[in-house]
């Protein structure tokens, strides 16, 4: 119920009740005055009665017992009061009346209807009734004696009384009547003014309400008075203030943000978007509010295909009405498309509908793809530098097996097996130039195909003519090489062995399918790269070491084996007859009288028989034998599996031909160089390098002492007894010296 409404019940109640109370009051007094009517006349015709049985002291007789006395009292009684009465005696016949209309004396009282003047002259109850002739109340009261007998009755018409009072009654009715109307005039009027300025102030304050409600933050109610409502107005607008001042924050904030915010109803029609949301929808923002969201942005999942059906963030959060976020792409009416982070979050309003915030996501994406390309290029460079680490591991083992190479052959087996595997498959060579540099042979060949000749001269190759890597092969211009044979004319490559500024040789490589695969070289021209410089630098330590080690066992005015390197060689070769059953035959040789071919030509002519004598010896020697200078003008040479006999025979052949040697030096004839043999063997000597070798330099000696130029065998067995070929040759020990 409305407060108007219930003011004016109040009002209407308030009035009501003191009308209520006014009648019951009237009512009550209405009683009252009815009962004082009755009380009052019963009062006064019992007065009348005591005074009409009256008897005075001196005898005189009552009234009632003087009849024209009775009916002079009662004529005067209502003269006074103005109202009937009427005396009758005890059996109801009226004895005197003073009334205005005709009683007749003598006669009885028949108006009571019921008797009740009877009744109250039977049992001395006053009792009222109506005139059963006439319109009034008579009241029957009964007149008693001293002795309380009923001598009669005295019956009085009360009714004058009875006006009067209920006169005096209605006046106070009217009073009341009046006075409840005057308050109720003034109650409404009262309530009208009240209502007026309550009504005003509810009406305003209604008004900026109803406003508000509506989204109008700016209303506000005037309302100046200095009442509740004026009070009221102010807090209203003061929070009005308040909420204009965050609402304006808040839509600055909506309207400036770089997310894109939708508000949808429940039905999924756009109730308002932000300039972001527009922008990123690709529509304007009043061709978008009002439409169903479905019909104004295209949803697609984050890889741009379509949502299967409500499958959506914006379907699954309208459906559910719980919070849903995912990643998606929004279609501009362009083709283009923006990957943005959808986030639904229902309204709790009772309406439904919920806020999408769109969230563009592209500069992510284009930093993670930048990302990942850096990812990329970075697994790409990892896995180079993968292989190159795995190409210089394999570079580093190649080189350390290189290394713990101790000869060419040992080295070149290793070339062989390893690039194979390091190249890839192709085939190829490793050619070295020869010592006289005027030859490149092959020393080391792996794969299917022999693409290049086994020798060579260096000016056959583009690589050692130039000393830089020579590639030729289908479509290109360059020469090819001499040394390529039919196999390599698909394509291939020479590459220098260059190291410590000596080229050693090539490296030749050959991809018979250069056409179909022209990066074949460049793929592996790093791997390449290593390979040759690890091998140059490899083949170059070992041509040094070998060149080292040839002077460390070789004689180098002779280039015979030294007497170190004879002697161990000699064991080990005797540790093998040994285990062979084999003989092994010891010559020692000594140039004599060779101090006077010093004396005589000088050092140096000496120097030359020295290497006339040691070529000498070469020729002659076989492939196993060990032919070493042991000392100054002392020869020996170790013959394995030679037995003495056959030792002793070669020692003869050898002395005849140096003795046929004719030498001369700076046009000056040298003459004859003879050379004295002692020859010593396993078993016959021994089986210890140093016994046997003992008894050849005693033989020696023995040749020297019995004459020189020949060759004596040592004595084996009992001592003085001559070995069974003593002396082949018998030639007289002498060097013919011409000047
Ligand atoms: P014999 O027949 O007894 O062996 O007499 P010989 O003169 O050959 O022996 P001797 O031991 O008296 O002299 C050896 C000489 O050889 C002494 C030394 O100067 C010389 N000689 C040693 N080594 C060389 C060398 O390398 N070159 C030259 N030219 N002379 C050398
Ligand atoms: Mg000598
Ligand atoms: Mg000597």
């Amino acid at each position: 119920m409305r407060i108007r409404s219930q003011i004016i019940l109040s009002m209407v109640s308030a009035a009501a009740l003191i009308g209520l109370v006014g009648g019951v009051a009237i009512f009550t007094q209405k009683a009252a005055t009815n009962s004082l009517g009755l009380t009052e006349a019963t009062n006064v015709a019992r007065e009348l009665a005591d005074t009409i049985v009256f008897k005075s002291s001196d005898g005189s007789p009552s009234l009632l017992e003087r009849p024209d006395a009775l009916r002079e009292f009662l004529e005067l009684q209502h003269h006074r009061s103005l109202r009937d009465f009427l005396v009758v005696d005890r059996n109801k016949v009226l004895l005197a009346h003073a009334a205005d209309e005709e009683h007749t004396i003598g006669e009885k009282f028949d108006h009571d209807p019921n008797n009740e003047v009877g009744q109250t002259l039977a049992d001395g109850v006053p009792r009222k009734f109506s005139d059963a002739h006439e319109a009034n109340e008579i009241l029957a009261v009964p007149i008693q004696n001293a002795e309380g007998a009923i001598a009669g009755a005295v019956l009085l018409e009360y009714d004058p009384l009875l006006r009067a009072a209920e006169q005096r009654t209605n006046d106070m009715l009217w009073l009341v009547g009046l006075s409840a109307a005057a308050a109720m005039l003034v109650a409404t009027a009262f309530a009208w003014l009240l209502l007026n300025r309550f009504g005003a102030g509810l009406s305003d304050m209604m008004r900026g309400m109803q406003s508000l409600a509506k989204g109008d933050a700016m209303t506000r109610i005037d309302h100046t008075r200095k009442d509740e409502f004026g009070q009221l107005a102010h807090g209203f607008n003061m929070m009005a203030d308040q909420l204009a001042s965050a609402k304006a924050h808040t839509e600055d904030i909506v309207e400036t943000a770089a997310e894109g915010i939708a508000v949808l109803d429940a039905d999924g029609r756009v109730a308002s978007v932000n300039p972001a949301a527009a922008a990123m929808i690709g529509r304007r923002a009043d061709k978008i509010v009002g439409q169903d969201w479905a019909s104004v942005m295209t949803m697609r999942d984050p890889r741009g295909g379509e949502f299967a059906g409500g499958a959506s963030p914006v379907e699954q959060a309208l459906t559910t009405g719980r919070q849903h976020q995912s990643e998606v792409r929004l279609a501009k009416s362009d083709g283009s498309h923006v990957p943005v982070i959808a986030s639904c979050s229902p309204l709790s309003r009772s309406d439904g509908g919920l806020v999408l915030t769109l969230s563009d996501i592209s500069e992510l994406r284009r930093a993670e793809g930048v990302v990942n390309e850096r990812a990329d290029q970075l697994a790409v460079l990892n896995r180079e530098l993968h292989e190159k680490s795995e190409t210089t591991t394999r570079l580093v083992k190649l080189g350390e097996l290189l290394q713990a190479c101790v000869t060419f052959p040992e080295a070149f087996s290793v070339v062989g097996t390893a690039m194979a595997e390091f190249l890839g498959g192709l085939s190829g060579t490793v050619h070295l130039t020869s010592a006289s540099r005027n030859l490149v042979e092959e020393m080391a060949h792996w794969g299917d195909i022999r693409s290049s000749v086994g020798q060579f001269a260096p000016e056959d190759c583009w690589a050692l003519r130039r000393g830089q890597e020579h590639v030729a092969g289908p479509g290109m211009l360059t020469p090819r090489c001499a040394h390529i044979t039919e196999n390599g004319k698909k394509g291939y490559v020479c590459m220098p062995l260059a190291a410590q500024g000596e080229t050693l040789g090539i490296l030749h490589l050959c991809e018979p399918n250069a056409a179909e695969r022209p990066q074949w070289l460049a793929e592996r021209q790093q791997i390449l790269r290593g390979v040759v410089d690890t091998l140059a630098l490899a083949l170059a330590n070992l041509r040094l070491r070998e060149t080292l080690r040839q002077q460390s066992i070789r004689d180098p005015n002779t280039g015979l084996f030294n007497r170190r390197y004879l002697e161990e060689t000699s064991s080990r070769e005797l540790r093998r007859m040994e285990r062979s059953a084999q003989p092994l035959t010891i010559l020692m040789l000594d140039v004599d009288h060779f101090k006077q071919f010093n004396d005589t030509f000088g050092h140096e002519a000496g120097d030359l028989v020295l290497k006339q004598v040691a070529a000498t010896l070469i020729e002659h020697a076989r492939d196993s034998d060990v032919v070493s200078r042991y000392g100054g003008e002392e020869f020996a040479i170790v013959m394995p599996g030679c037995s003495l006999e056959e030792g002793a025979e070669r020692a003869e052949a050898l002395r005849q031909a140096i003795r046929q040697l004719h030498l001369t030096h700076r046009g000056r004839t040298l003459g004859t160089v003879t050379v004295s043999f002692g020859v010593a063997a396993y078993p016959e000597h021994g089986a210890g390098w140093a016994e046997i070798t003992n008894a050849a330099d005693h033989a020696l000696y023995e040749a020297k002492g019995e004459g020189r130029d020949r060759v004596v065998v040592a004595k084996s067995g009992a001592p003085g007894e001559r070995p069974a070929i003593q002396l082949v040759s018998a030639a007289k020990a002498s060097v013919d010296i011409k000047g």
